[in-house]
């Protein structure tokens, strides 16, 4: 076999075992564990400064009775990880969250400190339940507390096991039952390994099922909201809006000015071109109404088959019957040959402005109706032109 192919299959077994991160959350997924660890850190430290506090006060108070457990040691190992902990949350807290390679480092450094103590003080114990209660705290905190991925947790734990076997086998330990001590921490050891990789894969699978909702819903928030034809807002989102403005502007003081805009004899274009046509057009007008629209607050929508509104929040009559009048003139400049129209070659839009500002009480429909009534007047007196209420 080849040596591309034997890569092949070693990384096909990896992905069997260990469930691969789809690359487009793999960011964000590095972040949600981060902040896991960052969360596990502080409980752990705060344990460790409440377990090392309470020890200190009761060895003073009962001095003989806790020396047969190494009560010193346990105050002196805690201790030193809780100043640890704070440590590195100073540093993280100073660098501040956006740097995540920063935390991420810090959090490696802190686990390898934490191994190597285990290490250095499991090399000094005389005591077997001592011995194991290191190693199994140890094993358990960089598995739960750290959440490393596998990749970088199993080598770690490999080398700690290595370690602390060959540690024993080494230095001749007068433990009375080794053979059963070295079953036990292999037992401990391949526990937490099988348990790290399903809570990993776990994870994956949740984090991406989340990450695959959420898009999800993203995308029919924005269906909810866009007119199929034209993409632009459709009538549900307008009138939401408009009710938001209302109360707003009405809260405020400010005029709302709302343009009921209706294409002129498009029955007759759609008659003589074929709604295929009928709908190009449609949409043309849409992206030139769209255009228009300079202001974040300001919003167009489509308001059902050839008609349009466009609502104008804080702005005064006379100003809106400005802008209607500029979006009448861009339509026809479009020159969308109109064969049928009587008012001009080209298609055109007449348009209803309507200028309130709401009084408390008054409902957000006054607006549309005003607008509509206006755009009436227009229609009858020719077309291809603005009125105002
Ligand atoms: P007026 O100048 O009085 O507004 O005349 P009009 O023909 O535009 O008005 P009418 O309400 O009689 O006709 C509206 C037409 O708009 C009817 C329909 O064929 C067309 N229409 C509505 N929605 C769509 C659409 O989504 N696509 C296409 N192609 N045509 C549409
Ligand atoms: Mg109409
Ligand atoms: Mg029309």
């Amino acid at each position: 076999m080849s040596s591309t192919k034997i890569k092949q299959a070693v990384r096909s077994l990896c992905d069997t075992l260990i469930t691969p991160v789809p690359p487009e959350i793999k960011e964000e997924f590095s972040h949600i564990r981060l902040r896991h660890t960052v969360r596990g850190l502080i409980i752990f430290s705060m344990v460790e400064a409440a377990y090392a506090a309470a020890n200190v006060l009761i060895l003073q108070r009962f001095p003989v009775r806790f020396t047969h457990i190494h009560s010193d040691f346990y105050v002196s190992l805690f201790s030193y990880l809780a100043v640890m902990t704070l440590l590195v949350f100073l540093v993280a807290g100073f660098f501040k969250k956006k740097k995540d390679r920063m935390l991420w480092g810090l959090c490696y450094l802190f686990a390898f400190l934490i191994n190597s103590f285990a290490l250095l003080n499991m090399i000094s114990t005389e005591s077997e339940r001592l011995f194991l209660f290191i190693f199994t705290s140890t094993l358990f905190i960089i598995t739960f507390v750290f959440n490393f991925k596998p990749r970088l947790f199993i080598p770690s734990a490999v080398l700690f096991y290595a370690f602390t076997v060959a540690m024993l086998i080494n230095n001749h330990y007068s433990f009375k039952e080794m053979r059963n001590l070295h079953l036990f921490l292999l037992y401990i050891f391949l526990s937490m390994m099988i348990v790290k990789t399903l809570y990993y894969n776990s994870q994956v699978k949740l984090f991406t099922e989340k990450a695959r909702i959420h898009e999800m819903n993203n995308m029919l928030d924005a269906l909810s909201k866009t007119d199929e034809l034209t993409k632009l807002n459709n009538r549900r989102f307008l009138l939401r809006y408009m009710d938001f403005l209302w109360k707003q502007c009405g809260r405020l003081r400010l005029p709302v000015s709302a343009l009921m805009i209706d294409v002129d004899y498009f029955k007759k274009y759609n008659d003589t071109l074929g709604h295929v046509e009928g709908d190009q057009a449609l949409i043309a007008i849409a992206q030139c109404l769209k255009n228009q629209i300079k202001r974040e607050t300001d919003c167009v929508a489509r308001f059902g088959g050839e008609e349009f509104v466009c609502l104008l929040p804080y702005m005064e009559k006379e100003a809106a019957l400005n802008f209607a009048k500029d979006l009448v003139q861009t339509v026809e400049k479009m020159k969308i040959p109109h064969p049928m129209s009587t008012c001009s070659p080209y298609v055109t839009i007449s348009t209803g402005v309507a200028s309130i500002i709401p009084a408390e009480n008054s409902p957000h429909t006054r607006l549309l109706d005003e607008a509509d009534k206006a755009l009436y007047r227009a229609k009858a007196s020719g077309r291809n032109q603005v009125v105002a209420a």
